[in-house]
């Protein structure tokens, strides 16, 4: 084979990485990079999403997604577009009714304002912090809810894949996705709680 003179040696090497990087044949499966596209809807409402050029990034297979949705992903590939309707108990669990307390207003912060929805921390007794938020209250007590905030809703994702590449060994040692040019990063955000807030009250 001749090369024209102006080209440089490395030239084939670049191609390889390139042509490994370009293979769109890739579909969903266990110990892949998917980037995903998303619109989460529950109650007709969208309470999350994901945009194409900020998308969702998990390795498929490692529980990071809720499993109901996770489970829906395998077989597609980039490009591919899918509506995922996942029942409560295979998303946030049915809501609990037994994790609820009613507690005195005289035991409640005063910098906490009292109004349904509230998101809070509780430390019980054995130091545990739990997320709570305001369920409802008296002018005597208040009813703190323990379950999650989408605990007992099914949730509708539209979802897109927009990438898909196979995780590198550093990432599957460590169950999580690094970014091209981000800096290590640990304790993932997933759906943040915030999104999620009821109206409050007027
Ligand atoms: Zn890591």
């Amino acid at each position: 084979m001749r090369f024209p003179q102006n080209d440089r040696p490395f030239s084939c090497l670049l191609m390889e990485y390139t042509l490994e990087n370009q293979n769109n044949t890739q579909i969903v499966a266990d110990d892949l990079v998917v980037s995903l596209q998303y619109t989460l809807t529950v109650d007709g409402k969208v309470v999350d999403s994901a945009e194409k050029d900020d998308p969702l990034q998990f390795i498929q297979g490692t529980g990071d997604i809720i499993p109901g949705l996770e489970s829906q992903l395998y077989g597609m590939s980039t490009g591919d577009n899918k509506k995922v309707s996942v029942a409560a108990k295979d998303a946030y669990g049915e809501i609990d009714p037994e994790a609820s307390v009613e507690i005195p207003r005289s035991q409640f912060p005063a910098e906490i304002p009292i109004k349904k929805g509230i998101q809070l921390q509780v430390q019980n007794n054995d130091g545990e912090v739990m997320d709570a938020f305001i369920d409802s209250y008296t002018k005597d007590t208040i009813r703190l809810d323990f379950n999650h905030p989408l605990a007992g809703k099914s949730l509708l994702f539209d979802v897109t894949i927009v990438g898909l590449r196979s995780a590198t060994e550093e990432e599957l040692a460590h169950g999580h996705v690094h970014g091209e040019d981000m800096e290590e990063e640990d304790g993932d955000e997933e759906f943040s709680e915030d999104d999620f807030s009821e109206e409050e009250d007027a």
